[in-house]
């Protein structure tokens, strides 16, 4: 076995980290090395009292073989043109200072000597507030911890067309309007990692289904709608794989993605 190493996953949302990255966080952890995610918000839009997204997030990330748990207990932007005032004594991730974020998860960075970060795009996948923000809190937090690699967790726009294909096909509805569809996450040939998840689509499905209470509305539970009730072969179709852009890498068509994150 190669070197153990440590690799922290930076999400927006309890759910997040299996969508983008819950295949390859559990392959990782398969093969030995130490899995860290840490989610900027709690899921929470207000101060409910009554917040079963952090449970949620706790059995899936078990499910997964994470080794440790973190949230920094911002509160949810929420999708969409209105952003909210923050709630009482609570910000919104999407107006957090970045400095102060990224000290945060800079100190976690470091006490864990994390080898890579993952985090995401400057688009944020499909343009959600909190997304853009993990994206600039990451890339700080990378610096001030003087992490040697990030990673950045995408998926071919391609897939996303894919996946309405199928959804039409089974008369499902489609996880994601077409205008979305067209700006989002990263065209095929810019994708550097390319990371083969197949052996743990049953894991990743699990742990979607961790997230009861995602199951009810809007965008992501129409997505979570969707992929709960297709048979395990288009499952393990749609789960094969999972892609990140190396945002160090050079710019032009990337011939061979990488199937390691640690590459
Ligand atoms: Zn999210």
């Amino acid at each position: 076995m190669a070197q153990t190493q440590v690799v922290v996953a930076f999400h927006a949302h309890p759910d997040d980290e299996v969508i983008l990255t819950g295949g390859t966080l559990a392959k990782a952890a398969a093969a030995g090395h130490r899995v860290v995610v840490v989610t900027a918000t709690d899921g929470r839009m207000g101060n409910e009292a009554d917040n079963p997204r952090l449970d949620e997030l706790r059995s899936s990330a078990s499910i997964l073989g994470v080794d440790r748990l973190e949230c920094l207990d911002y509160a949810d932007s929420g999708y969409g043109p209105d952003f909210y005032p923050d709630p009482p004594g609570r910000v919104r991730f999407g107006r957090a200072n970045v400095d102060e974020a990224a000290q945060r998860l800079a100190s976690i960075l470091r006490a864990e000597d994390a080898q890579l970060l993952l985090s995401y795009q400057s688009n944020g996948g499909y343009g959600h507030r909190d997304h853009v923000q993990v994206h600039h809190v990451g890339q700080r937090a990378a610096e001030l911890a003087a992490t040697p690699r990030v990673l950045e967790a995408t998926m071919p726009r391609e897939v996303l067309t894919r996946i309405g294909d199928v959804a039409r096909l089974l008369r499902l509805p489609a996880p994601y309007e077409p205008d979305v569809v067209r700006a989002a996450y990263a065209p095929r040939a810019t994708i550097t990692h390319r990371i083969n998840v197949r052996r743990f689509a049953q894991q990743k499905r699990d742990a979607f289904a961790a997230h009861r209470s995602q199951i009810g509305d809007g965008l992501n539970a129409r997505m979570f709608g969707v992929l709960l009730r297709l048979p395990p072969q288009v499952l393990g179709l749609i789960f094969s794989h999972e892609w990140f852009v190396d945002p160090a890498a050079p710019s032009g068509p990337v011939r061979a993605p990488q199937d390691d994150i640690f590459d």
